[in-house]
């Protein structure tokens, strides 16, 4: 058991924070920036939060990603700036903790990591700042970080603004442009003026949603400090984080637990809670000092199963429940199923309810009232695709591109996860700022693919394969012989995202209609949780895709997850060839694998409809019949 809480403690601790954690507050309120992680016990008398701040690899690469935007304003050299954000996006990919590693010493094996970025690491995890992140505060005001999150507003424009006008805060920026004092500035005009001030109104209609990854790594941490406390017999995620929706707003967790009394106060006053939105004995409601919300509902065992359904959702489901109840005569409550005589009958086992309402028991993905309630009246649910149907992993990156691995890292860790097939697809070169391979580095790749096969032996089947751009007039970024050439080729749009409908409809069809493309990855190009993508006419995609049996992608990165369910479900129905990639830049993206199978799940998907379960013959197979090899 923790110690009571003392409010005394809780006080000296916000006072010790570090510097930049109240500008990572304050400027990023979508990210779930978690400072305190639950396991720790910040009441342990002697405690020094200065010893056992345990920075986690999400926020270590937060504060590289601040480093990085500052230079940028600061007009630093883009090489510089670079070498921050690879660090950012190794940290962000890395599968093992930065301070397991830092512990062994063994910061600067990691790809991506030089001497001079494990150095500020480790500056982090011992003492939780960093000087040189202090200093460069001193010269870029960090206020203006904010601006960087206007649309259409880049670190250009911010030191313009900040140098010619003296405008240090969104605040000031929205004064300047309703005084129209920005339309005289070089390469301003009224037109972008007016475009910044309804940039500053579209960023206060944002929602707190998080990302699925996000939500997913804070309810790990959640349900372990959970697990932990006397009395619980049973922790587990409901709400839509157990339906695996595509994002997030507040985190529901369900227990199994006899007198919740005590854990709920223990809850309610752990470190981490900026204000209790609820209390009671059988539920609670925090939100957290990021702003991110956490419910939690508790039920005795014999109920659990009513508990978990009931906090499960979604709504529409539940409410299709409640009615099939009611036609027997029962009503449906978090405790249990109640007769028309006031009788309860408890439910341990969510499979008991759906049984005792004629129903299939239902997985959570399809809990939306989308068919499910009378496919599981029927007994005939889709046996949906998991995890361990995935054989292969047919996009990735290494250091030909963006990626921080190596080809043979990358198949080692593919070899990790039970794959038979992994395909090496690093960027073409249109994307400048990604360093993308030139045709002729291709035969250089092929060679040192041959050469790693050549070592792993049967363990893996590695493809050659290209991430090959879109260009933003729709020709293809390679010429048709150099795709010829390769074992798998994947297009994608990456640039001029938002032109009209019918044009950039017409560039994806082009590549659609190229028989040497094979995959379309990441269809819309959206950014979760908060930039849409493209505006594409699907029902068009959709025709080209069948008519050239051109596989889609479910892009398996919580931060896209595209297509997503809905457009997925409809064109496997069509009988279009799905594949769940991770597009992973480094070892550690392979593990969000789990996100793009949810996905598929989401969209009832079964295994036989995803090309990455096929038996690698088959996949080989359908790769010939596009002509490849
Ligand atoms: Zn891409
Ligand atoms: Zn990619």
């Amino acid at each position: 058991m923790r110690p009571p809480y003392s409010p005394a403690r809780r006080r000296a601790f916000t006072c010790s924070l570090p510097k930049y954690t109240t500008g990572l507050f304050g400027t990023s309120p979508h990210a779930v920036s978690w400072i305190f992680p639950p396991h720790l016990d910040y009441n342990r008398p002697g405690y020094s939060i200065m010893m056992e701040l345990h920075m986690t690899n999400q926020e270590l690469a937060d504060v590289f990603d601040r480093i990085a935007n500052l230079m940028k304003i600061q007009g630093e050299m883009v090489f510089k700036i670079r070498a921050y954000e690879r660090a950012a996006e190794t940290l962000r990919a890395l599968g093992e903790e930065a301070s397991a590693i830092a512990a062994r010493g063994e910061l600067t094996s990691v790809p991506g990591i030089g001497k001079a970025i494990a150095e500020k690491i480790e500056e982090l995890l011992q003492t939780g700042r960093l000087g040189f992140l202090e200093r460069l505060e001193e010269e870029v005001p960090p206020s203006l970080l904010e601006l960087l999150k206007v649309p259409g507003v880049g670190p250009k424009k911010v030191a313009l603004f900040w140098k010619e006008c003296n405008i240090l805060t969104l605040d000031d920026l929205k004064k300047a442009a309703e005084e129209g004092r920005l339309r005289s500035l070089p390469g301003m005009g009224e037109k972008s003026e007016a475009s910044i001030l309804a940039g500053i109104a579209s960023l206060a209609q944002r929602s707190r949603r998080m990302t699925l990854g996000r939500a997913w790594e804070a309810a790990q941490r959640w349900l372990g400090w959970l697990r932990s406390q006397a009395g619980v017999e049973r922790a587990e995620p409901a709400g839509s984080l157990r339906r695996w929706k595509e994002t997030i707003g507040d985190l529901d967790l369900v227990i199994a637990h006899r007198d919740p009394v005590a854990l709920m106060q223990a809850f309610t006053s752990h470190p981490e809670v900026a204000r209790t939105l609820g209390q009671g004995e059988n539920k609670s409601s925090i939100e957290l000092r990021d702003g991110a919300r956490i419910q939690l509902w508790a039920q005795p065992p014999e109920s659990f199963g009513a508990l978990w359904q009931y906090a499960t959702g979604s709504k529409d489901h539940n409410v299709r429940l409640r009615e099939l109840a009611q036609k027997k005569g029962l009503s449906l409550s978090e405790r249990g199923l109640l007769d028309e005589a006031g009788n309860l009958r408890r439910i341990a086992d969510e499979a008991d309810l759906y049984a005792a309402l004629g129903l299939e028991w239902i997985p959570p993905e399809l809990r939306e009232d989308r068919g499910e309630i009378e496919a599981a009246a029927r007994h005939a649910l889709p046996r949906l695709v998991t995890l361990e149907d995935i054989r292969a992993d047919l996009h990735c990156h290494t250091t030909w591109s963006d990626g921080v691995s190596t080809i043979e890292e990358m198949a080692r860790a593919a070899i990790q996860h039970g794959y038979h097939v992994l395909a090496i697809t690093d960027h073409s070169s249109y994307m400048g700022i990604v360093g993308g391979m030139k045709p002729e580095d291709l035969p250089r790749q092929k060679a040192e693919i041959a050469a790693v096969q050549q070592k792993l032996g049967d363990q893996i089947l590695l493809l050659q394969g290209a991430e090959v751009d879109i260009r933003s007039d729709g020709v293809m970024d390679y010429p048709d012989e150099v795709l010829a050439s390769l074992d798998l080729v994947i297009a994608s749009l990456h640039t001029s995202l938002r032109q009209p409908r019918e044009q950039i409809t017409a560039r994806l069809l082009n590549a659609i209609r190229n028989p040497h493309v094979d995959i379309i990855a990441h269809p819309t190009g959206r950014l979760l949780p908060d930039r849409s993508g493209a505006d594409l006419d699907w029902q068009a995609v959709f025709a080209a895709l069948q008519e050239h049996g051109t596989a889609l992608e479910i892009n398996a990165s919580p931060s896209r997850l595209d297509a997503d369910d809905a457009h997925t479900r409809y064109a496997a129905s069509l009988g279009i060839p799905i594949v769940i990639n991770t597009d992973a830049h480094a070892p550690g993206g392979l593990h969000e694998m789990r996100f793009g199978v949810a996905v598929a799940r989401r969209a009832w998907l079964e295994a036989p409809r995803v090309i990455n379960t096929w038996e690698t013959h088959r996949l080989l197979d359908w790769l010939k019949q596009r002509g490849k090899r």
